[in-house]
């Protein structure tokens, strides 16, 4: 499961940038380095990545309009460093196409993590196509529309299985309010962020087994959801 990937870094401090180099090559992957965000958008078109990691706060401009425009041709999972204090760049990076951040200061073995859940991910490829989502004692039947738990049927609303499913379909990824709204209740809710949390505490009560300490669906605070199975 585990390989040896192409992983373009724009990042503009020497320090972290090297930091990350070092810590991605002691995993044996072939790293490339961009400081700023043309040189980035060069670097990416040129070697293709398998991986990004974009920090936010570039000399020549936003690595949003970094991931923006490498979403336009690319699928590779985007990693984002950022400031603690930057929620709201951070919400606009993943809404943007980014896959997950990292918080600065952050350690080696975090980075190395968030590295290989994304990867991972990205060689199961999308888990929709899978016929049946599994994750603790909870079983999705995507093509019947069942989800049981200890082999009990178990009744969702249809709202609760959009989400469930939405979530369940893309693991390790944080996904934002606003992604979940404009998937599963459509582009006229943009603004309903209660909608979701309602909803998902409900999901809750249903799949996990401690609702108040869930450890599938898990909240990233001000932002969004991550599934974890
Ligand atoms: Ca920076």
């Amino acid at each position: 499961m585990e390989w040896r990937a192409r992983i373009l870094v724009v990042e503009d401090e020497p320090d972290i940038r090297r930091f990350v180099r070092l810590t991605l090559q002691t995993e044996g992957h072939e790293v490339h380095e961009a400081s700023t965000l043309q040189r980035g958008l060069i670097e990416a078109g040129s070697r293709r990545p398998e991986l990004a990691i974009v920090d936010l706060g570039l000399p020549d401009g936003d690595g949003v309009d970094l991931i923006r425009e490498l979403r336009t041709w690319s699928t590779a999972p985007v990693i984002v460093l950022s400031a603690r204090s930057g929620e709201a760049d951070k919400v606009a990076a993943l809404d943007a196409g980014a896959d997950d951040y990292l918080v600065k200061p952050f350690g080696a073995a975090e980075l190395m993590a968030r590295v290989r859940a994304q990867l991972r991910r990205q060689a199961l490829g999308p888990t929709t196509s899978e016929p049946v989502l599994r994750f603790g004692t909870v079983s999705v039947d995507l093509a019947r529309r069942v989800v049981e738990r200890d082999g009990e049927p178990l009744h969702l609303t249809p709202i609760e299985y959009r989400l469930l499913t939405h979530l369940a379909g893309q693991p390790d990824r944080v996904v934002t309010h606003q992604q979940l709204l404009k998937a599963v209740w459509g582009p006229g809710h943009a603004q309903d962020t209660h909608y979701v949390r309602v909803h998902m505490a409900n999901l809750r009560k249903k799949v996990e087994a401690d609702p108040s300490m869930p450890r599938h669906l898990l909240t990233e605070a001000g932002i969004g959801y991550r599934f974890r199975a």
